[in-house]
């Protein structure tokens, strides 16, 4: 799907217009991979009006991945936070998806520079169900990627940067070229790990299970927003690492990321999962959204009025 341009794009603490923001061929992210960002959503609430969701932990996040990496930020979580509500609000933006990135820019060569000087900016702009709505509805076919994750000790999976997107390429355009919607890859040794773009829960007579942090996941704010409200609703999660063919014994599967919200799996492989009514996807769901439509009350703090 195009990118919906709209008017105005934070960088280094100013407004300004879209088509000004652009960046130097020799820019050290684009050579080297020292880029970092997030993927966000501002959504409509019916409590609160339009908010950004779980700002803090993004932005958190941002600041750690930056860290690892060391790309200097040199605005504050409360800055950029600020930033984040600016962007939706001067864009007149109901709902977004928001994209912080940093990035060393132009300046020296050499993956180890340190006269790079570092970039930030921030993007929203509207998009619909990274998915489809009939993905969302009536789930997705995914795949098993003949490509693994990185391994632990290669480049942290845990950490967001554009880098580890090689990753997701692969295993995702793989899995378009053979007619599936999402490909999913699995951990060095085998276990499973997460989606190209997304975190994945398995149901199994009546449990959620999720791989861990050391299959090579991004520990996505979705799987703790879900893990959080499964808890709440009941539900017992164990986060375990767990065999491929686990997969094809699920009762239901879904997958969650900022992009992707809350989309059930229809089949794996080619295999179907074994309730196609997704009882429990659907409560998730319903959990999840209902943090907007106000039936589930955000009892966290995770809704961020744009102002
Ligand atoms: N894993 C990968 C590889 C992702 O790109 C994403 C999306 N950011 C996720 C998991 C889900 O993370 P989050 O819920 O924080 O968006």
């Amino acid at each position: 799907m195009p990118i919906q341009e709209v008017k105005h794009i934070w960088r280094n603490g100013e407004m300004i217009p879209w088509a000004e923001a652009t960046t130097h061929v020799l820019t050290h992210g684009l050579h080297y991979g020292s880029a970092v960002f997030e993927g966000m959503r501002a959504y409509e609430t019916k409590p609160k009006g339009v908010c950004v969701f779980r700002n803090r932990d993004h932005i958190e996040r941002l600041k750690f991945s930056a860290r690892v990496y060391q790309i200097e930020i040199d605005y504050s979580v409360e800055e950029l936070m600020q930033a984040c509500r600016d962007i939706v609000r001067e864009n007149g933006l109901a709902s977004a998806y928001i994209r912080p990135v940093a990035y060393l820019g132009y300046g020296e060569m050499g993956p180890a520079s340190t006269a790079a000087k570092s970039e930030i900016a921030i993007a929203a702009f509207p998009w619909g169900a990274y998915l489809g709505d009939d993905g969302m509805k009536n789930g997705v076919e995914v795949a098993v990627s003949s490509w693994r994750r990185m391994a632990p000790g290669t480049v942290p999976a845990g950490v967001k940067a554009a880098g580890n997107y090689l990753s997701s390429r692969l295993i995702s355009i793989e899995a378009k070229d053979r007619g599936f919607e999402e490909g999913i890859g699995l951990s060095h040794d085998g276990t499973v790990s997460e989606g190209a773009g997304e975190n994945l829960f398995v149901v199994h007579k009546g449990r959620l299970h999720t791989p861990p942090a050391s299959s090579s996941i991004l520990s996505g704010i979705t799987r703790d927003t879900i893990i959080t409200l499964a808890g709440k609703l009941g539900f017992e999660v164990v986060e375990q690492a767990f065999p491929r063919e686990f997969l094809y014994s699920a009762d239901e599967i879904f997958m969650t990321g900022t992009a992707a919200e809350v989309t059930p799996v229809r089949s794996i492989d080619k295999l179907e999962v074994n309730n196609l009514d997704f009882p429990i996807t659907r409560q998730i769901q319903n959990a999840f959204f209902g943090l907007f439509n106000g039936e589930t009350e955000d009892e966290w703090g995770w809704l961020d009025p744009v102002g």
